[in-house]
């Protein structure tokens, strides 16, 4: 089985301006560059799990998504980073939408993944996600950013941190 580490992607990776489609509105994390670094070496899947309901607002298309999925990955590319999947939700009504797992656990199964040994960023309390018994959720990890994290369930391994160079700082000890 494999390790995982699940990124959210606006607030995560880029900032979160609201709705973000186009590249030329993407401005990087830059500590993101070293989470995924890091992850690469240690041995973990890199995977981004990530909510669009842009989609279903209509706000932009499908195709909007996938190009730019692929130009930041292109970009990350040509630093020699690796993201394994690039993996969202469109629709506001689906077990795929964070905090709901579907998304997580598609992965999980496409890439042979213990979650107990993962690893999940996110900024909001939506990036917590929803577990039953029949599986446990990766260690969260949450920054505090544009979103309200007071709501966060703090207990089974979901913490949160100032910014993400703290995050950066512990996934050197953890990963
Ligand atoms: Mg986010």
């Amino acid at each position: 089985m494999h390790k995982a580490l699940f990124l959210d992607r606006d607030g995560i990776l880029n900032v979160d301006r609201g709705y973000v489609y186009k590249w030329e509105d993407i401005v990087w994390y830059e500590e993101v560059f070293e989470m995924i670094k890091m992850a690469m070496e240690r041995g973990y899947k890199v995977i981004v799990l990530t909510n669009q309901s842009g989609i279903h607002y209509k706000k932009y298309t499908v195709e909007d998504v996938e190009a730019l999925h692929k130009k930041m990955n292109e970009f990350l590319t040509a630093k020699n980073l690796v993201v394994n999947d690039w993996i969202y939700c469109a629709e506001m009504d689906s077990e795929n939408r964070k905090p709901r797992p579907g998304m997580l656990l598609q992965a999980q199964k496409k890439y042979d993944i213990d979650l107990s040994k993962s690893f999940m960023i996110g900024d909001k309390v939506t990036d917590v996600f929803e577990t039953d018994d029949k599986f446990k959720r990766p260690t969260t990890f949450l920054v505090k950013g544009e979103y309200d994290l007071s709501k966060a369930n703090l207990k089974d391994n979901v913490r949160i941190f100032a910014n993400h160079k703290d995050i950066v700082e512990e996934l050197k000890k953890v990963l």
